[in-house]
């Protein structure tokens, strides 16, 4: 059997190593390093992939959320409202910014921002929310918007983990995740699904003027040379890393089929226990998500394969993957809200009873291009010994 990685970008590579080669080269003999034609390439194509009117890239994606909410002009004690089940740079930067960060509960089955506790958490200091398509799977970006409507608030989708995935309307329209939004922010870290040889990200917005402003921001407010208008920072993607994703961009739609028929084969194996709860794409009325997995849209890209397991063994499964050194993941282990740099008085225990109770159960597994079904197969066995 291949070697069980969580992530296996060195068997990725190999399948790609003349193309990314080349390009790498190619930059390198063309000394433009910074902001060279490699970034404006990529730019574009990127832009004709997702559908949308401007890319902005950056350094990295959480400079992609900072400078987001910078360019949309956000203040200092707007209130902005996000989730408590996420990786923490998407509170950071709200944070840093000295913006008061709300977090809220997530649905049960979707890890998703729950919409009845969003309207709740509305305030007249209300400024933004930010959905995150946690694991790769889409947000109920409809009903977010609409409720971003009545109150007239910015959306700012962190699209970290589901660059790829498809958002399908009621009417049946579709668009990629990440550019519904006023504006949507994605990673290039090397293991997110787009991933770059080094760090990068970059910010989406179908609304020029905000781009306009946007391109400015990640310039150091530059919009003429030396003249700056306004605060910005310095937030570059390098020539190389954009010559390297313009190469796997063109994989991308390949890459995220490989890691849907990995879920697929997954949910067969594990569907087999009644203790143990498969992903579920429940977002909109669009989608058969009879089988756990949406085969009509690609409304979840699997970041992460992240099962519950719902009888109290997750921590026995934990020490069990170590002792067979079968690689795993609990994303995440604790609620951001009872982390120390984000505790606010201001929080109810009792409105986070499912990120409370997540954090116990979830577990994600070995997901990623490469791999195979002898592996898998051994992984769900290994599971459904300890689980049951
Ligand atoms: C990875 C990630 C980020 C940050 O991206 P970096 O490129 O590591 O800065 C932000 N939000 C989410 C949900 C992420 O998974």
């Amino acid at each position: 059997m291949n070697k069980l990685q969580m992530v296996d970008l060195k068997g990725q590579y190999e399948k790609i190593k003349d193309e990314v080669d080349k390009s790498i080269i190619e930059v390198v003999n063309s000394t433009a390093y910074i902001n060279g034609p490699a970034v404006k390439q990529f730019q574009e194509n990127l832009e004709n992939y997702m559908g949308v009117k401007h890319v902005i890239p950056c350094a990295n994606g959480t400079d992609a959320l900072q400078i987001s909410m910078m360019g949309l002009g956000l203040k200092p004690g707007d209130e902005v409202i996000t989730v408590d089940f996420t990786f923490a740079a998407t509170v950071e930067v709200i944070a840093l910014l000295n913006l008061t960060p709300v977090l809220i509960d997530v649905d049960k089955d979707t890890f998703n921002i729950d919409l009845e506790k969003l309207k709740k958490a509305i305030t007249p200091k209300t400024k933004a929310i930010v959905p995150v398509h946690l694991f790769g799977h889409v947000a109920q970006m409809e009903e977010i918007m609409e409720i971003a409507k009545a109150h007239n608030l910015f959306v700012i989708e962190d699209n970290a983990q589901a660059i790829g995935a498809n958002y399908t309307f009621k009417n049946g329209t579709q668009q990629k995740a990440g550019t519904i939004g006023d504006v949507g922010a994605t990673s290039f870290f090397p293991s997110k699904n787009l991933g770059a040889y080094g760090d990068g990200g970059a910010i989406f917005t179908n609304n020029d003027e905000l781009a306009h402003t946007l391109r400015g921001v990640v310039n150091h407010g530059m919009y003429e040379r030396y003249h700056h208008d306004v605060v910005g920072v310095n937030s570059r993607l390098d020539s190389i890393q954009a010559a390297i994703l313009d190469i796997k961009l063109k994989h991308l739609d390949n890459f995220s089929s490989n890691r849907q028929n990995a879920a697929r084969q997954y949910n067969e194996a594990l569907s087999k226990s009644e203790h143990i709860e498969i992903p579920k794409t429940e977002t909109h009325k669009a989608c058969d998500n009879s089988k756990g997995i949406c085969d009509t849209c690609d409304c979840h890209v699997f970041h992460q394969y992240t099962i519950k397991i719902k009888n109290g063994k997750r921590d026995e499964l934990v020490n069990h993957f170590k002792e067979k050194n079968i690689p795993h993941g609990v994303y995440y282990p604790i609620p951001l809200h009872l982390q120390k740099a984000y505790k606010d008085e201001r929080y109810d225990e009792k409105e986070f009873t499912i990120t409370n109770k997540l954090v116990d159960e979830v577990i994600s597994l070995p997901m990623h291009t490469e791999l195979d079904k002898e592996q898998i197969d051994y992984i769900t066995s290994e599971i459904l010994k300890v689980v049951g």
